[in-house]
């Protein structure tokens, strides 16, 4: 076990390393980090496994192009208790149990100071661009912690980051009473069906391939699944709203189909707002689909830092989300792989893993 005295890192830890350009990662022993005079050092108590780590693991055209540090510790959605603080910290004690933020901006460029530093111009990310959180301890900027309600559990914390892509993909627009389309229901789309139940959506229909999705999409409050494998999604769609289409459309594939999809099954005036990401480029009829739609197309990216935190722990801590149905395994921080693979099967929610199982 990792010992630390007097503010200096004496030990090693286990943390899961991308060691080599290619697919696949390793459980390796390194140095624990110390924390900069503006960061803390947490010790992780839960971390998940984010589709980005998937894609980082297999080593896919993104990831190729995307990371630039190898070696370089995998992950970043966590919870974790603060067992060390920089010299310059103030906002956060040693034994506040927190989640973070895992974008972290600049703060000085043009985006940060008006209000948008979730699409910093120079801004980094865990796992992505600096060692991340597949470990046992990990070191962040203490203005990216976010304390944690002593009401929130520490599973539903280690999920915050991917749950505020939900709340912000949902509460991007007007949702109350309005019918509500989500295409993928991986975890961030089923997490979005249970965000736009609680906040009002009369009728929320869920599509994917994976009848596993299909069924969890059901247990979070969608009150019709559909599969494109099967059913003709825009005349059941379009069925279930009296001809008219739906109000609003989440898209969480990014699969080029269920984007289309989703766009002829939008009402004139609708919403659309995308979260999945593409892994190449589509064509789609822009006059069609969007101009005499009269469609609002918006990307989402992120979480506005931090009013979208603030909305995500008051639905945790007022316990009206409950997120026990999308969180569907657990394992060992050794027993990554097992995990890795069954991301890979899309037969689960949100994969976690523990790196001090005992306690
Ligand atoms: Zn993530
Ligand atoms: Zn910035």
């Amino acid at each position: 076990m990792a010992t630390i005295r007097l503010g200096i890192t004496m030990a090693k830890m286990k943390a899961v390393v991308k060691t080599k350009p290619e697919p696949g990662a390793e459980l390796v022993e390194i140095d624990i980090p110390t924390p900069k005079p503006d960061e803390v050092l947490v010790k992780v108590l839960a971390t998940s496994i984010c589709g980005t780590d998937l894609h980082i693991y297999e080593w896919n055209k993104w990831a190729q192009n995307r990371i630039r540090n190898i070696p370089q510790v995998m992950g970043h959605e966590l919870c974790g208790e603060v067992i060390e603080l920089g010299t310059n910290v103030k906002a956060v004690q040693k034994g506040d149990v927190i989640s973070a933020e895992t974008h972290i901006a600049c703060n000085h460029c043009y985006l940060c100071h008006t209000g948008n530093a979730h699409i910093c111009i120079n801004g980094r990310i865990f796992g992505v661009d600096v060692n991340g959180v597949f470990a046992e301890y990990a070191v962040l900027p203490s203005s990216n912690a976010w304390i944690l309600d002593k009401k929130i559990p520490r599973d539903f914390a280690s999920v915050m980051e991917p749950l505020g892509n939900a709340v912000h993909t949902v509460l991007a627009g007007e949702i109350n009473g309005n019918t509500t389309l989500v295409t993928g229901c991986g975890p961030i789309g089923v997490m979005s069906i249970a965000v736009a139940r609680i906040c009002g959506a009369t009728r929320i229909i869920a599509t994917d391939i994976n009848e596993y999705r299909l069924q969890m999409a059901k247990k979070a409050g969608a009150d019709l699944v559909l599969n494109p494998k099967k059913d003709d999604i825009v005349q059941r769609v379009l069925q279930e709203t009296s001809g008219l289409g739906i109000d609003v459309v989440l898209e969480m594939s990014g699969v080029s189909t269920a984007i289309q999809q989703g766009f002829d099954c939008l009402r004139p005036g609708g919403r659309f707002s995308i979260l999945g990401i593409p892994d190449k480029p589509m064509e789609i009829d822009i006059g069609k689909s969007i101009v005499f739609k009269y469609a609002t197309v918006q990307g989402i990216n992120g979480r506005l830092m931090f009013s979208t935190w603030h909305k995500t722990s008051r639905f945790l801590s007022s316990g009206r989300l409950n997120l026990d149905s999308i969180i569907t395994h657990r394992f060992r921080l050794e027993e990554f792989e097992k995990g890795m693979e069954l991301m890979k099967s899309g037969n689960c929610g949100k994969v976690l893993l523990y790196p001090h199982p005992k306690d």
